[in-house]
């Protein structure tokens, strides 16, 4: 670990720089994680942990590996990572896995010349694979028009907003659409942006306000014209696409999907990557999939 730069008590970033990448460069894609780990020093009876990880740098930048992480409060396991990482003094060595996984990238997700406006909807860390894609974008042509791109990153307060300046900066120069959203405006009185959580955006009551943002006509925001990624933890994702359903947004899993009787031809028009150990939407439970069903087969009726 080369550097620990402190961003709060909580979130910092993290600058690894690996013993060796392999020789095919650019070596990932924006959006994908690696895994990351530690040997339990003070506890060697608990032996190693590993945990998947975003990757924040973009794949064309050379120098260390960047990752935003959380520490957890109240960690689940019997050996978390986070407590560990929190220890590491700049110079020591931990586990990096340089090889990079996942699909959660613009390739695997959509064609390059689709041309519907992206939605990223971030809650906290889950701004991370975002933070790559953009600045990716930004690597590979400094004029690039991110005018077809929305950032909706959401946190407790200000502070908690990782990266906002240089958001701000890529918002300005290249009409990135980006709006952060505090949950927890009364602690946070010089706070004049967005307040609520980050899915509150798609509140039936709030929706009319982002397609205007977006320059949308009244039920614009819809799958024909916009592409939904989301990351975080598994409520931000469930209450998104939740929400969405109404509008005919189609989530990118084959369970959720034949759950709610999509039919095969119809193509996935939000992808998530999740953080969280739960399942997104419990699809064992009837009384929790029959309801979205009946909505889901509304939405898609009226797109006949
Ligand atoms: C593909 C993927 C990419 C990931 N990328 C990142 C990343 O870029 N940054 C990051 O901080 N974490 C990321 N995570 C989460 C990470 O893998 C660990 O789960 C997290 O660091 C906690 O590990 P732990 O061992 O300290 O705690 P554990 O004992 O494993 O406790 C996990 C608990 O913490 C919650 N939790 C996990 N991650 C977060 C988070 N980021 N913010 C708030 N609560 C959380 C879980 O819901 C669970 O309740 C990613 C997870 C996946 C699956």
């Amino acid at each position: 670990m080369v550097e620990r730069v402190d961003l709060t008590d909580a979130l910092s970033i993290f600058y690894v720089r690996p013993d060796r990448l392999p020789r095919k460069r650019p070596w990932f894609t924006a959006g994908q994680y690696c895994v990351i780990g530690l040997n339990n020093v003070e506890k060697p009876e608990l032996g190693s942990v590993r945990r998947p990880m975003s990757i924040a740098s973009p794949p064309e930048r050379g120098g260390p590996i960047e990752f935003y992480v959380r520490r957890i409060a109240r960690p689940d396991s019997q050996n978390p990572l986070t407590p560990l990482l929190w220890k590491l003094e700049n110079g020591d060595r931990m586990y990096m896995r340089a090889v990079a996984a996942g699909v959660f990238t613009m390739k695997d997700t959509v064609v390059q010349s689709d041309s519907r406006i992206r939605v990223m909807v971030a809650a906290g860390t889950g701004l991370v694979p975002f933070l790559s894609m953009i600045r990716s974008e930004v690597c590979r042509n400094p004029h690039a028009d991110l005018s077809r791109w929305v950032l909706l990153h959401g946190a407790s307060y200000p502070r908690d907003l990782g990266y906002r300046s240089e958001l701000l900066d890529i918002s300005a120069a290249n009409q990135l659409n980006y709006w952060g959203t505090v949950s927890r405006p009364a602690e946070a009185p010089e706070w004049t942006g967005d307040v609520g959580r980050v899915d509150s955006f798609f509140e039936a009551a709030r929706l009319r306000d982002l397609e205007s943002r977006l320059g949308l006509s009244s039920g614009g925001f819809n799958p024909g014209n916009v592409v939904v990624y989301i990351c975080g933890l598994t409520g931000t994702i469930t209450s998104t696409i939740t929400a969405l359903i109404d509008r005919g947004f189609v989530p990118n899993s084959a369970r959720i999907r034949e759950a709610l009787g999509v039919a095969p031809e119809i193509r996935a028009s939000v992808f998530y990557e999740d953080y969280g150990a739960e399942p997104v939407i419990d699809i064992n439970d009837p009384l929790v999939v029959e309801p979205l069903r009946v909505r889901m087969q509304a939405a898609l009726s009226l797109d006949r």
